[in-house]
């Protein structure tokens, strides 16, 4: 490493920090990119530059977004009273990709991790909570709600954890129906790694919690 000149040892040293990346891929990386034409070098800073400046997070179901309500929240053919409680945005396009949903989302932005020090405040747990006593505030229709994070210890934790939280609330515990996804998922399984079949097999397979 210590060869290397400062400006290909920087590019190595960033490349590194990304997941999945490791010492000899961030060198390879580097040298690809130095032999690469100038052109696809600038279009890659570029959008690197752009990803953080110009997308948003949606403010009501917080996933990823170009405006400050995502188009499925903007969506009046969605069903707002169905809402798919995930861990990222990924999850999410994975789950559009099956196609077979029509609710809305609520993206945690992770899961309740103690060895991780991520705690409840530290995920969009108080934000659905409120979204959910809007709606019902709106009307007292009944509103679905799926647990989809992912088949961890983490995942579980956190789907039991949201449970309470509504269970505990008088205004919602009667209005809002829990489920989780699940029989198709294998344990442990990261919904936005799942292929297709099997997303839709454990969006049609959810349990009453
Ligand atoms: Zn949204």
């Amino acid at each position: 490493m210590s060869l290397l000149v400062k400006s290909v040892r920087d590019v190595v040293s960033a490349l590194g920090r990304l997941p999945g990346i490791g010492p000899k891929s961030a060198i390879r990386l580097a040298f690809y990119l130095l032999n690469t034409p100038d052109s696809f070098v600038e279009e890659l800073a570029r959008s690197l530059v752009a990803i953080k400046k110009e997308t948003k997070i949606c403010r009501q179901c917080f996933s990823v977004s170009d405006e400050d309500m995502c188009s499925l929240c903007q969506d009046e053919k969605r069903n707002e009273r169905q809402i798919l409680v995930v861990e990222s945005t990924m999850d999410v396009l994975a789950i559009e990709k099956v196609g077979s949903y029509n609710g809305l989302y609520h993206v945690l932005g992770g899961v309740i991790n103690p060895l991780e020090h991520i705690g409840p405040d530290d995920i969009k747990i108080v934000e659905l909570i409120d979204r959910l006593k809007l709606l019902v505030e709106e009307n007292k229709d009944k509103i679905e709600l799926v647990l989809a994070t992912s088949l961890t210890m983490e995942g579980e934790a956190t789907a039991l954890y949201i449970k309470n939280r509504i269970d505990r609330s008088g205004a919602l515990r009667d209005l809002v129906s829990i489920s989780r996804i699940g029989s198709g998922l294998p344990m442990g399984a990261d919904l936005g790694y799942a292929d297709e079949a099997t997303l839709s097999r454990a969006l049609s397979g959810r349990r009453k919690l």
